[in-house]
């Protein structure tokens, strides 16, 4: 069973809950190590199950099983990221492995430096994904501390916890995986009526590929 790890290397919480826009939620923001962007990744296998992305590209993550939380507590887990100023890549229906890298630090949202805004809600995700509290900010539904949630690495690097006592995990079997690499398609034009060769295979089965509106795909 998935314990779920802080999702991001350098843990630096530059704004802890119950304070300011956190008032009356359990929101953290993490802002690494500088002011770059870096990247966020996924504390447990999870499907995305909501994206809205006309205020701070928020992204709903959920647990594809129950999770293990530090105290104990098995039950599945939903949290919510914000300010990644590209999401062009993500889509309700994603799933993405644990330790993969799929979100990114940013500013979408009004967000001042860039930074990853979480929140972490016990169970699975339900509609519509957040409430408004009693000071007009949106949060979570069952949202719980984040120590509470996340589990740190071996490796993570403690900058800030904001005073809060996280779990360490015995071992750091949790590796962080890149995305996936996409295939390198020559966009030159074809000059002859000869198809272009984009992709020699090698065994045959089926084959799945993401096509954008108005491509070509030619096969010989
Ligand atoms: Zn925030």
């Amino acid at each position: 069973m998935e314990k779920p790890i802080y999702p991001l290397k350098n843990l630096r919480i530059t704004q802890g809950y119950q304070e300011g826009t956190h008032r009356n939620s359990y929101a953290i923001d993490n802002a690494g190590l500088n002011n770059e962007i870096e990247d966020v990744y996924a504390p447990f296998s999870g499907t995305i199950k909501k994206i809205y992305e006309e205020d701070a590209n928020e992204v709903w993550l959920e647990s594809n099983n129950p999770v293990e939380y530090p105290d104990g507590t098995i039950d599945y887990m939903t949290v919510l990221f914000a300010h990644d100023n590209d999401i062009s890549d993500l889509y309700v229906g994603k799933k993405v492995a644990q330790g993969e890298i799929f979100y990114q630090e940013g500013t979408k949202g009004n967000a001042i430096g860039n930074h990853c805004h979480i929140e972490c809600g016990k169970g699975k995700f339900i509609e519509p994904g957040w409430i408004k509290n009693e000071n007009g900010y949106y949060v979570i539904i069952n949202g719980k501390k984040p120590e509470e949630c996340f589990w740190l690495k071996k490796d993570t690097n403690i900058i800030d916890d904001y005073g809060y006592t996280f779990q360490t995990l015995e071992d750091n079997s949790v590796e962080i995986l890149e995305p996936e690499k996409e295939e390198n398609i020559t966009e030159q034009e074809s000059t002859s009526d000869e198809p272009l060769l984009i992709y020699s295979c090698t065994k045959t089965g089926l084959y799945g590929i993401y096509l954008k509106e108005n491509e070509q795909v030619f096969l010989k």
